[in-house]
């Protein structure tokens, strides 16, 4: 089937020889795929603005082999999510979650929630909001629409349940909790996950989209569980994501 027609999120557009673009759209039914727009960075294009990330496109690919990249031939602007770019800490929540995506994903791959869940989130970011808190909770959301959903209710090592032991501690490596006396072995890096913490991941893994926006989290509870996520994150695919920090002056 060299011809593809599907709706997506660019979710990363690049530049590509002299004036050509190369971008990486998340689609419902066939996940991320690449293509190539060809003279997308002349003057007169038929792109126009169209190429930007974060917009909700329609897009008709041409691709010879599966293993070729395609090229698209057009593309259409669905949605454009203007609120993203009002300002800097907006765009940085954004740049998260498409990241994020990009990062846990391989190509041509569906996952329709996934999709959902980046829609919804690319929705609910506008500056009047804390877009930090709706990042953290997306992560957590789509961290449990993939094989890299941490366990929380028993120790990674031992398999210990909640009920059997104090399970404080959140190895990035293992991508769960781990026991008091299996920390005491050693298993590298650890990070304070207090049962409070613990609670507010596993509600927001519990409620649905829309119910998301509801759950707050402050002080503590707030630190562990982003600092808990973001070395997971880190541990999981190897690289960082963009942080709110480098924004403030
Ligand atoms: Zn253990």
């Amino acid at each position: 089937m060299p011809l593809v027609r599907t709706r997506g999120i660019i979710i990363r557009s690049q530049r590509w020889g002299d004036a050509d673009r190369i971008v990486t759209v998340y689609s419902p039914n066939l996940g991320k795929i690449r293509g190539v727009a060809r003279g997308a960075r002349r003057m007169k294009t038929r792109f126009g603005g169209v190429l930007e990330p974060f917009g909700l496109v329609e897009l008709t690919l041409f691709q010879k082999t599966a293993e070729a990249l395609g090229q698209i031939s057009q593309i259409d602007l669905v949605a454009s999510f203007s609120a993203i770019r009002e300002n800097l800490t907006v765009m940085t929540a954004a740049a998260r979650m498409v990241r994020m995506v990009e990062a846990i994903t391989v190509d041509r791959d569906p996952n329709y929630e996934m999709f959902v869940a980046l829609v919804h989130g690319l929705e609910s970011l506008s500056p009047e909001t804390d877009v930090a808190l709706t990042t953290l909770l997306f992560q957590i959301h789509i961290l449990g629409h993939t094989g890299f959903r941490p366990q929380l209710d028993s120790c990674t090592e031992c398999g210990q349940s909640a009920r059997q032991r104090t399970l404080q501690w959140f190895s990035p490596r293992l991508g769960g909790m781990v026991c008091e006396e299996c920390g005491q072995r050693g298993v590298g890096r650890m990070l304070v996950l207090s049962r409070g913490s613990v609670a507010f991941i596993e509600q927001a893994r519990r409620l649905s989209l829309p119910q998301l926006s509801r759950l707050k989290a402050m002080g503590t509870v707030r630190l562990e569980v982003e600092s808990a996520m973001d070395a997971y994150f880190y541990a999981v695919v190897g690289k960082s994501l963009p942080t709110f920090e480098q924004w403030v002056s």
